[in-house]
């Protein structure tokens, strides 16, 4: 992409997303040049979206920029961090300037939302994929480490699972459709995490699979209370009708948090979420025995929790 790189990224990147004071050189030189803040720890956070594997041909850009930035936010959420930098890595078959317009204007007004700049990136020929690194800052010692988590600790999920899916409730993100609307970094929510909880993780990757990936590194294990999953309707319906748990317990690409928390410090949370729209439910318990289970109200064991 030899020849009009440099107009591209002058066009469609030197501006993107909100003006920082600690963005010294940003797009246009070759390493961008930032001030951490000092105290605190930097979080960085991917995603990744290749056309084919992650969405299909014909995905709206700006449905896409939104997509993977909260995407990419999740993950700097779930280490309670606020989101400060992004870069991008493009790769297209062609220069196709509708599509870098309405990508970069889509980018642009998410990240300004959020007080976000991008500083730098990558542009190159090839199948379409775009991948978004998030930096953020958390204070030292104050971002959830999975391996403070302890038996006794209560596991809550914020928000609601399956908001963000597509009408036929089933099938995300490859299906033949398209996103109908693209998540929200619940960056809020992981801030009143801060100082608190002993692990965290989005559910990008499904709640089981995520969930699990932490109690690994934990060396526990958890049951759940699938009644108290707090469902979308459209998972709802799905349920109802076939009674299958694997959706709600696999599903990725939602942006919910899972987190763990000390019991002593139930108050302190409940006290900071009645100032966040996001709800914050407890649907479970770690425990010393290592895997996940997850129980109905009557008690059933339901199989094959992971994907
Ligand atoms: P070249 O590959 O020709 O050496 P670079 O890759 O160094 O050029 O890019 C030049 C500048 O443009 C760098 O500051 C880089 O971070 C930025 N840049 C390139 N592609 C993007 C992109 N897709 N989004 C944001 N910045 C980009
Ligand atoms: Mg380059």
């Amino acid at each position: 992409m030899a020849v009009s790189e440099f107009s591209v990224i002058a066009r469609y990147f030197a501006d993107v997303g909100a003006a920082r004071p600690d963005v010294e050189l940003g797009v246009g030189d070759d390493a961008a040049l930032l001030t951490p803040p000092s105290g605190h720890d930097l979080a960085v956070g991917i995603c990744s979206l290749a056309e084919g594997s992650h969405f299909p041909p014909l995905t709206p850009p700006a449905i896409l920029a939104r997509q993977g930035f909260a995407v990419a936010l999740s993950h700097l959420a779930a280490s309670a961090a606020d989101p400060a930098w992004l870069t991008l890595s493009l790769s297209m078959r062609d220069i196709d300037e509708g599509w870098l317009g309405a990508y970069s204007s889509g980018l642009d007004q998410v990240a300004r939302d959020f007080g976000v700049r991008l500083v730098g990136g990558d542009t190159t020929a090839g199948h379409l994929c775009v991948t978004l690194h998030a930096h953020g800052f958390v204070p030292t010692g104050q971002a959830p480490d999975a391996r403070g988590i302890r038996p006794g600790h209560l596991v809550y999920l914020t928000g609601i699972l399956g908001k963000f899916q597509q009408s036929d409730g089933k099938s995300l993100p490859l299906s033949g459709g398209t996103w109908s609307s693209p998540s929200e970094p619940p960056i809020a929510q992981g801030l009143a995490l801060r100082g608190i909880a002993s692990g965290a993780c989005s559910t990008t990757g499904g709640l089981a699979h995520s969930l699990g990936r932490l109690l690994e590194i934990s060396e526990t294990g958890a049951s759940l209370n699938a009644s108290a999953l707090p469902l979308a309707p459209a998972l709802k319906a799905n349920l109802a009708a076939d009674g299958n748990w694997a959706l709600p317990l696999n599903q990725a690409w939602d942006t919910a948090l899972c987190f763990t928390l000390p019991p002593q410090r139930r108050e302190e949370l409940a006290r900071r979420f009645t100032h966040l729209p996001a709800r914050c439910t407890c649907i479970g318990r770690v425990e010393a025995t290592q895997g996940l289970r997850c129980r109905l109200s009557d008690g059933t064991e339901l199989a094959a929790m992971n994907s």
